[in-house]
């Protein structure tokens, strides 16, 4: 910290992200819920082509993409804010929802982002324990007074809830924004974007990081009644009007043309997942029942952060928090079928080893 940071900022403690490795060790990178498949053919043809225009600024109230969005998930263009990754669109709800008078709230076990969001702002927020299964109750979040946070399904656990759960929740909470973060929803949960013309205080937050193969573009948006998004948009405009590039914008449109794409890459790891989840089981390890596509699992014969370490020298990366309540476990990203083989093989011989 040099002696010019802000006292506001002294106690940051920064959101860390999954390793990203430039060595050329890692043959099989399963941390950070990429898609192991590429990006629509037609939103990379869409990036070569908006290249060409990079000497102007991008539109600033991404007109086009919003346009598509609404034919996509009818709802109307002013329904939508877009955002650099659905980060920023979670930033911006922790800037605009919350604050003294309405805390924030979400599970103990969550996406570790909502928590630097409140402290970034000083916002009071409560962290909610969920059961010992790690689902959530919803009687705790049953009119709370509280700007809640929600991710469904939830990360790291993959745990998803019904869409009637949600709207209980959502209901009972009239004179507070209720979040729900659907990065994850296209591998198995129910969206709750179609709850959107009903609530004047719901807002969903999606990505293209994950269904839409494309994190390294940074695209995400919130979807939301149009007073929200009115105010969703003063912050955008507040930070930065031109927060999603030209590139990413026409990449962002393009792949809405290739909706059957996305489905089809979908199933495939849906498919992956399930019958990995069955493979692990045998091995011995908890599987928590995952709608994402990633798995969150433990074995008791070898510590979360032994199993880590052992498929790393091996070249294998999938994800460890030190945290409590999590920290016998491990999240792997659903991959390929053949780097899901791969992975299967590694944690064999591991645990093969250390019974020797
Ligand atoms: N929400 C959840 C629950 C996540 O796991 C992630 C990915 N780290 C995000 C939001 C943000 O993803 P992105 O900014 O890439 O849209």
């Amino acid at each position: 910290m040099s002696r010019f940071l802000s006292d506001r900022l002294s106690g940051l403690e920064p959101y860390v992200p999954g390793e990203q490795p430039k060595d050329g060790s890692i043959l099989v990178k399963l941390n950070t819920n990429e898609s192991p498949f590429p990006p629509s053919e037609k939103a990379v043809a869409a990036v070569a082509e908006e290249g060409k225009n990079m000497r102007l600024y991008s539109d600033p109230n991404g007109t086009a993409l919003k346009e598509k969005l609404s034919q996509v998930y009818g709802l109307d263009p002013c329904c939508f804010v877009l955002a650099n990754g659905s980060d920023e669109i979670l930033d911006f709800a922790f800037q605009a929802f919350a604050d003294d008078l309405h805390p924030a709230a979400f599970p103990d076990v969550t996406y570790g982002f909502y928590p630097v969001f409140a402290r970034k702002y000083g916002i009071p927020y409560r962290e909610i324990p969920l059961k010992d299964d790690f689902t959530l109750d919803p009687e705790n979040y049953i009119g709370t007074g509280e700007t809640l946070f929600i991710a469904n399904p939830n990360a790291p656990t993959g745990i998803a809830l019904e869409r009637q759960v949600l709207e209980r929740i959502i209901s009972s909470n009239p004179d507070h924004v209720v979040v729900v973060d659907e990065a994850y929803v296209d591998f198995g949960g129910e969206s709750c974007i179609e709850l959107v013309n009903k609530f004047d205080n719901l807002l969903v937050t999606r990505t293209y990081s994950k269904s839409r193969s494309m994190a390294g573009a940074r695209l995400g948006f919130g979807a939301c009644c149009p007073e929200l998004a009115r105010d969703l948009e003063s912050v955008r405009n507040s930070t930065n009007p031109y927060n999603v590039n030209r590139m990413t914008l026409a990449a962002g449109a393009a792949a809405l043309d290739d909706e059957a794409y996305t489905k089809k890459c979908c199933a495939e790891i849906i498919r992956v997942r399930d019958k990995t989840a069955k493979e692990l089981q045998t091995l011995g390890f908890s599987v928590l029942p995952s709608s994402a596509n990633f798995l969150f699992v433990k074995n008791p014969k070898i510590s979360g952060a032994d199993l880590y370490a052992a498929l790393r020298r091996r070249g294998i990366l999938v994800r460890h928090f030190s945290l409590p309540r999590i920290e016998d476990f491990n999240r792997v990203t659903v991959g390929t079928a053949e780097q899901m083989k791969i992975f299967l093989d590694n944690v064999k011989q591991i645990l093969e080893e250390i019974k020797k």
